[in-house]
């Protein structure tokens, strides 16, 4: 599902000093216009470390069925298309720097991104905007990429949950290119035809000012940030030949479904259920959606698992997650159990998410992810830029071309989780987990008749 889950990552920072908790930000940070380039700069207490990432709107959503795949290579391309890697690789250009860094393409973004000491600051952002703005391709780094990308797509299809996860963008979505994005076949037959002038033309079409934005999680002051980059995208004349504009639209197909994908070989039946919720980034609600599938998948605590491993002894676990990007949001339930228990463990789901629509949580769960927040907040979110950088990030991305945007900071988030009712997360619980449209897709051997009215 191209599904980017939050990590949590450890620091192993021993500062016991009180630092300046920067990353909480009483207003929210803002983008900056630099030659007509979006930069937004996210000061981090973190001197030593810099994070550089380019985000653009677009990735598997702005393509055509005859194009599938066409932005992962690309992605693959670009980022090796750096003038000064020379006719060795950036790999080996970038290795004495000890830097991190990597690219990724999902159902509506690509992302690169390098991370090193501060110390290299003014070369790591050289890349980043060398290859976003003049990248330089060649023939050979093509032919090398198609190959990695032909490896990484026919590994994929050896994993038989390519289907399931093709099944639920084919039946999620209407866009087109959106429906495709998990089409690992398509995307492999697309790929053999795919030439160097169709990912230059696509390059130029869908890297555009409009679509990009370059965010910078640093502790390096301000001004030399500005100046270095107005230096870099000044001269550069790009031919922004294309003026497509990414905006919020309707794209779900908003139908209940049931759908059966048979595995002959498989021990157990995996089941995805899909909640499209109409719910944005600007949406007064949006700042609740991870903390409440918290509540109701995940750990063992959590409404589902208790009820359904710990009770019932259906399953190993039950995870929930939400993500959200311009069709709205999009609400997974992920489980998988014994081919006996398919239709008891759908039904139970169903009742437990209906039965919480109504009933009140217990005083320990709204504690415990109270508390829970509180931790994650000052264990990581105060430190890490890589995590600084995923709270903020999309939350640009998406609202990036809109005249008014609504911005969460960390502070406001954990204002509002810490104010949380029980009332106001059943009132939640009633809205992502509403039937109505919902998508229910399961593998395995077994398929069941399952009455998807009664629901
Ligand atoms: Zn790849």
């Amino acid at each position: 599902m191209n599904v980017t889950k939050k990590h949590k990552k450890k620091t192993h920072s021993k500062t016991r000093k009180n630092i300046k908790q920067l990353s909480f930000y009483s207003k929210a940070p803002e983008i900056i216009k630099v030659n007509g380039y979006s930069l937004l700069i996210l000061p981090t207490p973190k001197r030593h470390v810099t994070l550089i990432d380019c985000q653009l709107l677009g990735g598997f959503y702005l393509e055509t069925k005859e194009q599938a795949g066409i932005s992962h290579l690309l992605e693959h391309v670009v980022s090796f298309a750096w003038k000064k890697c020379g006719v060795e690789s950036c790999t080996a250009y970038w290795e004495k720097y000890g830097v991190e860094s990597n690219a990724h393409t999902t159902i509506s973004t690509n992302s690169y991104w390098i991370k090193g000491l501060s110390e290299f600051f003014d070369k790591m952002l050289e890349y980043v905007v060398d290859i976003m703005l003049r990248p330089h391709f060649t023939q050979k780094r093509i032919d090398k990429e198609k190959t990695a990308v032909e490896n990484e797509l026919n590994s994929y299809i050896n994993n038989p949950s390519w289907k399931l996860n093709d099944a639920v963008c084919k039946n999620l979505f209407t866009i087109e290119g959106m429906r495709y994005a998990n089409d690992d076949k398509t995307q492999l037959k697309v790929l053999k035809t795919l030439t160097k002038k169709d990912l230059i033309q696509y390059c130029l079409d869908f890297y555009t000012k409009k679509n990009m934005l370059f965010i910078i999680s640093t502790g390096i002051p301000k001004d030399k940030i500005i100046s270095k980059f107005e230096r870099l995208t000044a001269g550069v004349h790009k031919n922004e030949t294309y003026n497509y504009q990414v905006v919020k639209s309707v794209c779900f197909q908003d139908k209940k479904k049931i759908l059966f994908i048979k595995n002959a070989r498989a021990e157990n039946t995996d089941i995805v259920i899909c909640f499209p919720l109409y719910m944005y980034f600007d949406d007064e609600d949006f700042i609740y959606l991870d903390t409440i599938t918290e509540i109701v998948g995940g750990d063992l605590s959590s409404l589902l698992v208790e009820i359904l491993r710990e009770k019932l002894q259906l399953v190993y676990g039950a995870s929930c997650y939400a993500t959200t990007n311009m069709c709205g949001s999009i609400v997974y339930i992920s489980i998988s159990t014994l081919d006996k228990n398919i239709k008891k463990v759908l039904k139970k789901t169903f009742k437990i998410c209906k039965k919480y629509s109504k009933k009140l949580i217990s005083t320990n769960k709204l504690l415990r992810i109270k508390r829970e927040h509180k931790l994650e907040v000052s264990q990581y979110y105060l430190k890490d830029v890589d995590l600084i950088r995923d709270f903020y990030a999309e939350q640009f991305l998406f609202q990036m071309n809109n005249d008014k945007r609504k911005i969460y900071t960390l502070k406001e988030k954990t204002k509002k989780i810490l104010g949380l009712t029980k009332n106001k997360v059943k009132n939640m619980i009633m809205k992502m987990f509403d039937t109505k449209h919902c998508l229910i897709v399961y593998q395995g051997k077994k398929k069941v008749r399952f009455n998807i009215d009664n629901i």
